[in-house]
């Protein structure tokens, strides 16, 4: 496995790959891998070369929130590549990225309206530039993203599509702990006394769950037990709980189609998300009535 830091030198690279007619499957991340990025990067082995990038963006982080402490940790993402079957790992500095006068944007609206990028104004902005970039550079045939995201997800789908982007978008499952929290790099921020307080989010949204499975089609109903159960945790303080179509991240009040139900959840000063999605029809919900 190779590790580089240049633009060229991935372009060198995946020239040679592709002259060989060799397949290319991409995972964008930031670093501080875990079991969820190795899930993609094993996913992405159905090609014939895997490529993992690690860039902690500066441009999708808001002025207060956690670009400076974000963990990196190089050495310990290169053994964890190397684990899940990596064949290069693109590493750049921001100045790779960033000319000092770069001012090239891909915004979109719609989708980024609701959720994290309503709790985060310019997150996907950020986002969807340095996919874009990083599409440009490293031009795969396919790219992974966790659910664990679905916003993000749902956003590069929609930004693949409208851009005329060749890559085809694959998306993978959340992976979680044995006890449910979902896997994320920010999870080394939590105490003890908060790591056992972060499971009310999947617990809270697990209940949820099971509320729409028997049947309650009202989402604003869901959406209020989940609320009241994360808020009976002290250490826990809602950013959002919210039902919206899977695709379009447009808010719904009843139950059908592919419903999102993701929640943004400060557990102290850690902010964690979680999600789950879920298929109804209405329309058969009626007819069995
Ligand atoms: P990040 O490094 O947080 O930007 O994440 C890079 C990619 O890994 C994104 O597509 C995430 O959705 C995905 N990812 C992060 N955590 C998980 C998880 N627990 N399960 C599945 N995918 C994940």
């Amino acid at each position: 496995m190779k590790i580089v830091k240049t633009v060229n030198e991935v372009r060198e690279i995946i020239k040679n790959w592709k002259k060989q007619g060799l397949s290319i499957g991409f995972v964008p991340t930031m670093g501080y891998l875990h079991e969820g990025h190795q899930s993609l990067i094993r996913a992405a082995g159905e090609n014939d070369k895997v490529v993992v990038s690690i860039f902690v963006n500066p441009i999708q982080f808001g002025p207060n929130e956690d670009f400076a402490s974000y963990p990196r940790d190089l050495d310990r993402d290169t053994e964890k590549c190397n684990e899940a079957g990596a064949d290069l790992i693109f590493a750049p500095e921001a100045s790779e990225m960033y000319e000092p006068d770069f001012c090239t944007f891909v915004n979109m609206n719609g989708p980024t309206d609701e959720l994290c990028g309503k709790s985060r104004p310019g997150h996907f902005k950020g986002v969807c530039t340095v996919v874009s970039k990083l599409f440009n550079i490293v031009t795969p045939d396919k790219a992974y993203f966790g659910q664990k995201d679905a916003q993000q997800l749902a956003v590069i789908r929609r930004m693949t599509r409208d851009l005329s982007i060749s890559t085809e978008i694959v998306g993978c499952p959340i992976i979680r702990e044995e006890d449910g929290l979902a896997k994320s790099s920010r999870n080394t921020y939590l105490n003890d006394e908060e790591r056992k307080a972060a499971l009310v989010i999947s617990r809270s949204l697990n209940e949820g769950r099971k509320i729409i499975e028997s049947g309650e089609n009202d989402l604003n109903k869901v959406i209020g037990q989940i609320k009241l159960l994360i808020e009976k945790e002290p250490l826990a303080k809602i950013d959002y709980v919210k039902a919206v179509n899977a695709d379009s991240i447009q808010p719904i009040n009843t139950a059908d189609g592919k419903i999102l139900i993701a929640a943004a959840v400060y557990i102290g000063k850690t902010r964690l998300i979680d999600n789950f999605i879920i298929e109804r029809n209405a329309a058969d919900d009626s007819n069995n009535a």
